[in-house]
């Protein structure tokens, strides 16, 4: 788990990083939430042993117990590693399927809510510019480089926003690929960080 905090903030994309922040605060993340989260994270290469004690270990210091979990999560998480039904080993979800997937619903939080703010799939299509910008001010992001994620978000150039978060945080010009999977955002920041 601790390694994980680092790297979420060091290497996760804004998505992640916020579905993360939000598990850690609340001990619970909604189904939509945990599918999206979770598949990353068997994406970066928690096995399935690990993804377990994972969420239990964050879980169990919430509302459920170890045998709630054991009962009611375990199950799908090992069907998200094709362990159980149909056995399909799913795959983690691409930036255009988060983005174009519907902002989750007032009586569907897909995360909870978070220092005043509702996770959302991807926080550069779903999220109110203002909370966004606020988020930003918060992860010390320059008030140009703020101005500049913006301005792509208005355009509706997610993904270009998602980027220019990258390069400002990752200290570089230009990254120098076109991002379209969160999994990518994670492999780039790892191998610029290593
Ligand atoms: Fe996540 Fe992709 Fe949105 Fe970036 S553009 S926050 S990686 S969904």
């Amino acid at each position: 788990l601790d390694q994980i905090d680092a790297l979420s903030v060091k290497s996760f994309p804004l998505c992640m990083r916020q579905l993360h922040r939000a598990l850690r605060d609340s001990h619970h993340l909604r189904h939509g939430g945990r599918m999206q989260y979770g598949l990353f994270l068997k994406g970066i290469g928690l096995t399935l042993e690990q993804a377990l004690e994972f969420w239990k270990k964050e879980f169990i210091r919430g509302k459920v117990d170890a045998d709630k979990f054991d009962k009611g999560y375990a199950y799908s998480i090992r069907h998200s590693y094709g362990k159980e039904g149909k056995r399909t080993d799913y795959t983690p979800y691409s930036c255009m399927k988060i983005i174009m997937s519907n902002p989750p619903s007032q009586g569907d939080y897909h995360g909870v809510k978070c220092t005043n703010t509702v996770i959302v799939r991807c926080p550069f299509r779903h999220s109110d510019p203002e909370l966004l910008k606020q988020k930003l001010q918060s992860y010390k992001i320059s008030p140009s480089g703020i101005t500049q994620v913006l301005e792509l978000v208005k355009g509706m150039h997610y993904q270009l926003a998602c980027q220019k978060y990258f390069e400002l945080t990752h200290d570089v010009d230009d990254i120098g690929f076109s991002l379209n999977h969160p999994n990518q955002y994670f492999t780039e920041s790892q191998k610029l960080l290593s």
